[in-house]
């Protein structure tokens, strides 16, 4: 209900992008989908679904960090204070979490792509 509130709350003032907000956004959303960023809103409906119990939307967080920097050392630290069960390599592929997701997000593709970028 809040983020329906807030969403409304968005959409209540009907005031559009000038010409330099809107070519900021858009080159934004360029550089995204050309590094392949994911676009995971943390709404977290696929968290319950997972039977590894992952903290999927922290994990594509960091996923998505280090696609754009181009392996930066941010992720691989962060994944240092995760449990191994709970590890981007833990996913065993099932794709419950992928029936839920909003933004249609392949999201054990993206776990496996993770596990492997992290073994370098
Ligand atoms: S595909 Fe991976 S992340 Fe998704 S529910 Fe299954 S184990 Fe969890
Ligand atoms: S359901 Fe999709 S958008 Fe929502 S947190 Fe999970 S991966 Fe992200």
């Amino acid at each position: 209900m809040e983020q329906l509130k807030e969403n409304i709350h968005t959409f209540t003032e009907d005031k559009p992008l000038d010409e330099k907000e809107m070519g900021e956004l858009l080159s934004i959303a360029g550089e995204m989908l050309e590094k392949n960023i994911l676009p995971c809103t943390a709404c977290r409906y696929c968290v319950s679904h997972c039977p590894k119990g992952l903290n999927i939307p922290e994990l594509l967080e960091l996923y998505n960090e280090d696609s754009f920097t181009g392996g930066g050392f941010i992720a691989p630290m962060a994944l240092m204070a995760v449990p191994e069960e709970k590890q981007p390599s833990a996913c065993i592929g099932c794709r419950s979490c992928e029936a839920v997701c909003p933004q249609q997000i392949k999201i054990s593709q993206a776990m496996g792509d993770f596990a492997k970028k992290m073994e370098k």
